[in-house]
């Protein structure tokens, strides 16, 4: 479809030129498409028309009425404030007056502009809140000016059939603004654009579809999305858009996975003894959903076509061993094998482990990142050139070309958050495309799952390893703080060991990273006096972190004072104490995460939470923290309160984010994507034997648009995703 309308600049729109065009970029606007799909805010409803006769004290309503002339006049009480008013008189002849405000700038004794101007005599809409006023009568400050000039556009002119009040006297949008942008200009620009492509929007759904969801067609719910005449309207649009844009996301992932990564891969035979002798020395006994994962694994491996799939676990339910297990049943059949990790630190603990786990059965571990001696550096490359059998470790980087695997047969990714659909294309884009297993600690419901990772089959490890206790999690008032502190005291005198976490440092200000190193220090003076400790956060460097991790880990230092970057992974069986310093400043997710540091071994444990919320949800998010302790169900939460973006930081990913439209799907708007998804994709695969979508051959014509959509929203090439704007 490229060159339709959806695709024309937004400069075709007529009254949008070259400034409103720049302007309407840093809202991410740039064609006719995204305008039209760019998502109201909010609609305030001003369709509650009455005569003066029958106002009400403080609710939104219109009054229509002929104008009079507006007089301005210096306020008696604020200097360089000039008060407007002007009356406006019903139809029935009663009137109310209207009053606006304009400010002088300093300096100036008048204003530059004045807000409204308006010809006298004519009939507008006036909307605002009425009041009585001081006497007698009614007077509606600030209110919203529009002519309506009776006659509705002619049939067959541009703007036939659209709105015709656009900023009174009806459900008004209100949409995210930048400077130089207001709400009536933005109003104007978007009816411009309805008018401009009315007749001409693609519809990607085909009608028996949209019959069978009960949905509507693209031009009406784009139509309803700005201007709808009541909320139903709004909500049908609304849902026929997240349904448009769930299915697309689930389709393209659908035909990812028929696609999916082609042998020849890289078949391995069953687990051999070197397998069962690490198997048989682990100093615990694997708990059930562990043992079905690698029974999964197995079966996977065994196949040319190489393995796809994603490893769910809550923290603590012990996904590293299964990620190990990956690795050496590559490693043990003589091939090289690669974990990822989401941060230098956990590379460098997951090495450890690894080593530790590894090396006695003969198999060497490397780990390879930025402040890797050169020499040591040199002969890791050197050997996977030479395609010796290695499990390498390292962050996102030993992906690059530069890293010369000769015999790659198996990735394994630790939190997928950085390793999104890109990434997944380029590894199955290799001559012969390693297995992949990605671990993620992030449960998402099972339906938006399928959105967004239909192409990974899915292991759940749903099953904690015996003997743990819940944390104890508790929320603090800042005022309370010293007795956390003290507490903290007595655990670490009594061997035990803890976290100090504050918001994170890494991408913002200056200011904050002297603030948390300043709240650091006041610790260290004051409340943990004495208390070895050690500091990291994203500004340490690399060497000197892994430093401090491993004295750590070795029980020399006793409070870890971090910001989050201890959050994904960090696995110090003897913490006990997890203090959350900020907490209303996290997202609930990333909360559990953290907690989840502690309460990995035997003892009791606590996690708490220092926080002063100041919004209810904030407090409702803490309450939760407290009183839940399944990750599925913060992560649900999470989701509904901050977005799927949010939670899996979709957006660094690469992955798809989802417009604010398809955030919080309703499970029947999910349930009839799937249904149509199994629908499609058994249609095409019926058609073609391949799973059309991107590559586009074979589909029954009646969806060939809709592929087409789904190829244009999932861009191979580059392997991201367009959404639906966010
Ligand atoms: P996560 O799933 O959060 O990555 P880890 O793999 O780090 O969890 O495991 C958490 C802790 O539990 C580790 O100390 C690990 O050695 C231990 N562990 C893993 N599996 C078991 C098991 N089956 N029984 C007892 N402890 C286990
Ligand atoms: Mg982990």
């Amino acid at each position: 479809m490229p060159g339709d309308v959806w695709d024309e600049p937004i400069t075709a729109v007529p009254g949008v030129g070259p400034a409103r065009a720049a302007r309407l970029m840093r809202l991410g606007v740039a064609s006719v498409g995204d305008l039209l799909q760019l998502v109201p805010r909010r609609h305030v409803d001003l369709r509650d028309t009455r005569p003066v006769a029958a106002l009400v004290p403080g609710v939104p309503v219109t009054v229509v009425g002929r104008v009079g002339p507006v007089r301005w006049r210096p306020s008696s009480t604020a200097p360089h404030l000039w008060v407007g008013q002007a009356s406006l008189t019903d139809d029935r002849g009663d009137s109310l007056e209207l009053v606006w405000f304009a400010r002088a700038p300093a300096g100036r004794r008048r204003p530059v502009r004045w807000p409204v101007t308006v010809v006298p005599g004519a009939r507008v809409a006036a909307s605002g809140r009425a009041e009585p006023a001081a006497g007698r009568g009614w007077r509606m400050r600030q209110p919203v000016l529009e002519p309506v000039d009776g006659a509705a556009p002619a049939a067959g002119s541009p703007t036939a059939g659209l709105p015709a009040p656009l900023h009174t006297g009806r459900m008004v949008p209100e949409y995210p603004l930048t400077k130089g942008l207001t709400q009536r200009l933005m109003r104007r620009m978007v009816q411009g654009a309805l008018a401009y492509a009315a007749g001409r929007i693609p519809d990607p759904l085909p009608a028996h579809l949209r019959r069978e969801v009960g949905l509507c067609t693209k031009e009406e719910a784009l139509r309803w999305l700005h201007f709808p005449d009541d909320p139903e309207g709004l909500a049908q649009a609304r849902r026929r858009l997240a349904f448009e844009e769930l299915l697309l996301l689930r389709l393209a992932a659908g035909a990812r996975r028929a696609q999916g990564a082609r042998g020849p891969g890289w078949p391995l035979g069953a687990p051999g003894p070197v397998v069962q002798r690490w198997l048989e020395q682990l100093p615990f006994a694997l708990t059930g959903a562990q043992r079905r994962a690698m029974a999964e694994i197995d079966g996977d491996v065994a196949r040319a076509r190489p393995m796809q799939r994603l490893l769910q676990g809550d923290v603590g339910s012990g996904k590293t061993v299964v990620a190990a297990y990956c690795l050496l049943r590559a490693a043990a059949q003589g091939l090289q094998a690669a974990l990822l990790a989401p941060s230098d630190l956990l590379a460098q603990q997951h090495a450890a482990t690894l080593a530790a786990w590894l090396r006695p059965l003969g198999i060497s571990v490397g780990l390879l990142r930025g402040a890797t001696p050169r020499a040591e550096r040199e002969d890791l490359l050197s050997r996977l050139a030479r395609g010796e059998p290695l499990v390498v470790v390292g962050t996102h980087a030993l992906l690059q070309p530069s890293v010369p695997f000769r015999r790659l047969a198996m990735v394994v990714v630790d939190e997928q958050h950085r390793f999104g659909v890109r990434q997944r294309a380029a590894l199955a884009a290799r001559t012969r495309p390693p297995h992949l297993l990605v671990v993620s600690a992030t449960p998402i419901p099972r339906t938006l799952a399928l959105c967004l990772y239909g192409d990974l089959d899915v292991s759940v490890l749903d099953e904690a390893p015996p003997g743990r206790l819940p944390v104890d999690t508790r929320w603090v008032r800042p005022g309370r703080r010293a007795e956390v502190y003290r507490f903290l005291r007595r655990e670490v005198a009594a061997g035990r060991q803890g976290y100090v976490v504050f918001p994170a440092i890494g991408d913002s200000d200056g200011d904050e990273e002297q603030e948390v190193l300043a709240a650091a220090a006041r610790l260290v003076r004051g409340p943990l006096a004495g208390i070895p400790v050690g500091l990291v956060h994203g500004r340490v460097p690399a060497d000197q972190q892994s430093e401090t991790m491993a004295r750590f880990r070795a029980g020399e230092i006793k409070v870890l004072l971090a910001t989050s970057v201890v959050e994904v992974g960090v696995d110090v069986p003897n913490a006990t104490v997890m203090v959350i310093e900020g907490a209303e400043r996290f997202g609930l997710a990333q909360l559990h995460q953290l907690r989840g540091r502690v309460g990995r071994g035997q003892q009791q444990a606590y996690c708490f939470l220092v926080a002063d919320p100041t919004t209810p949800q904030a407090r409702r998010r803490l309450q939760m923290m407290r009183t839940t302790h399944d990750g599925f169900a913060l992560a649900q939460a999470d989701l509904q309160l901050r977005g799927p973006g949010e939670l899996l930081g979709l957006r660094q990913a690469g992955l798809p984010d989802l417009s604010p439209l398809a955030r919080h799907p309703d499970p029947d708007l999910l349930a009839a994507v799937e249904r149509w998804a199994r629908i499609l994709l058994d249609a095409a695969a019926a058609a073609g034997g391949e799973a059309a979508g991107a590559t586009g051959p074979a589909t029954p014509p009646e969806y060939a648009a809709l592929w087409e959509a789904v190829a244009r929203r999932w861009r191979p090439a580059e392997g991201t995703y367009g959404g639906l704007g966010a």
